[in-house]
């Protein structure tokens, strides 16, 4: 059901080399994308694919991100073993399982109740342990705030004030911001209570964050 063959690590091995290749310098994010089986966050169709850098569908017309994306957005994080990190957008967990590498203390929400509950159950049959939640993560989640940490990874068409304010100082946020057709991969960085720095990065496409400091309500 899990399996996790010598041709799966010798394919991950492959797409790490590739990821080096494209400019991803830090060898913890590349050792976490060489440890995390990617094939099993796929539906049986589209296994064969897993370790092509591309994004894929998972259903529900939401997908799971090329890794190239991942690992530029969790390098982005610089992820201490120590950090509380907070991930918009679970998905099908993969982003979530690659956070676990870096940093025990991994909260993830997800708006779609069915992908919610299809990734809870892929994770724990998996023997990994985030803090799982449904609902709006463009509302962050305020009742364990403070963050070290923000990824969102869904697009947004501004910086979610209510994530601003979960972070804790010294804390970044890592958002894709733009309109539907390109987003630009923002790192904001909590400098005191009331000042924030903002540096503007490489432009990626991604599907829209819903929800109240997102685009709004699905349909
Ligand atoms: N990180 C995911 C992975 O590793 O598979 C890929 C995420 S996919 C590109 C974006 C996800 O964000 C979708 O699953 C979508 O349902 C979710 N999403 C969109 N708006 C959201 C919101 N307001 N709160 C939580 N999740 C949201």
């Amino acid at each position: 059901m899990h399996a996790d063959t010598y041709r799966h690590r010798g394919m991950r091995r492959a797409l790490v080399e590739e990821l080096r290749r494209k400019g991803i310098r830090d060898e913890r994010v590349l050792a976490a994308i060489g440890l995390v089986p990617r094939h099993l966050f796929f539906d049986t169709a589209f296994q064969p694919h897993a370790y092509q850098d591309k994004a894929f569908p998972i259903g529900e017309g939401q997908t799971i991100s090329q890794p190239y994306t991942v690992a530029y957005q969790t390098e982005l994080l610089q992820l201490r073993p120590t950090d509380r990190v907070l991930e918009i957008g679970t998905g099908s967990g993969y982003q979530c399982c690659v956070l676990l590498e870096l940093t025990p203390h991994v909260f993830s929400i997800e708006y779609n109740k069915v992908l919610f509950e299809r990734t809870a159950r892929r994770l724990a049959s998996m023997g990994r342990a985030p803090h799982l939640f449904c609902g709006d993560g463009s509302m962050g989640l305020p009742q364990y705030a403070p963050f070290d940490k923000i990824l969102v990874t869904a697009g947004a068409p501004v910086l979610p004030r209510p994530l601003l304010r979960q972070l804790r100082v010294g804390g970044s946020l890592i958002i894709p911001v733009g309109d539907e057709n390109s987003q630009r991969m923002m790192r904001v960085v909590r400098e005191s209570e009331e000042e924030f720095s903002r540096q503007e990065l490489e432009e990626f496409r991604f599907v829209p964050l819903l929800g109240q400091a997102g685009w709004g309500q699905p349909g």
